[in-house]
């Protein structure tokens, strides 16, 4: 939901929620989209309000192993992203979102979460994913995925990105800046964004 507020470039928004947490929906953004689509966008008119963004003066990165998530000065937004796994189906893939040239909607929003087939087990018998299903998530297995077809061929790094801009909403607005990431998770993505905020 954050990914898709930040993506359609909303600001300034009152959330409820009436529950423990957000539902999955499809296990992508594509479905809030278009809930947000269907409310529409009113621009802002308290002119005070409007955020201007701030340029990124020097490389900032949080690290992991071979894991990293950095800001890099740039002359404007983009993301880029990659992911590297062993799992033949997965393997390594990348893929580069610029908000000025590829829509949110079409491109980042409609990639579902993906998980690993001989995880799901262990994440169950930890009482986690409860609400998850082969409707909600892609899973591949060893032989390949279980419930294609894609949305995209890289699809599961697509959602990556997703992820990665959900977490960097909680900037309230993005820094001009190239964000980069490798093999990196809400924990790093989130690592980044206190780092950024101490700077800022
Ligand atoms: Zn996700």
């Amino acid at each position: 939901m954050l990914a898709s507020l930040a993506g359609l470039g909303v600001d300034d928004v009152c959330i409820e929620v009436d529950g423990s947490e957000l539902p999955l929906l499809d296990g992508s953004a594509r479905d809030w989209v278009a809930a947000i689509a269907q409310a529409g966008l009113v621009p802002q008119s308290d002119l005070s309000a409007v955020r201007s963004p701030h340029p990124v003066s020097e490389p900032i990165f949080v690290r992991q192993g071979d894991a990293f998530v950095a800001a890099i000065p740039a002359p404007e937004l983009r993301f880029t992203y990659g992911i590297d796994f062993d799992l033949a189906a997965i393997g390594n893939q990348w893929h580069s979102w610029n908000p000025a040239q590829d829509s949110f909607a079409e491109t980042i929003a409609p990639a579902r979460t993906f998980g690993l087939a001989h995880q799901i087990d262990q994440l169950r018998a930890s009482g986690l994913i409860k609400g998850g299903s082969l409707d909600n998530a892609l899973v591949c297995g060893a032989d390949g995925w279980i419930n294609p077809p894609l949305r995209f061929s890289n699809e599961p790094v697509r959602h990556k990105l997703l992820d990665l801009i959900g977490d960097l909403s909680l900037l309230g607005s993005f820094p001009t800046a190239h964000f980069l990431a490798y093999k990196a998770s809400h924990s790093l993505h989130t690592q980044l964004v206190e780092k950024l905020m101490s700077v800022a």
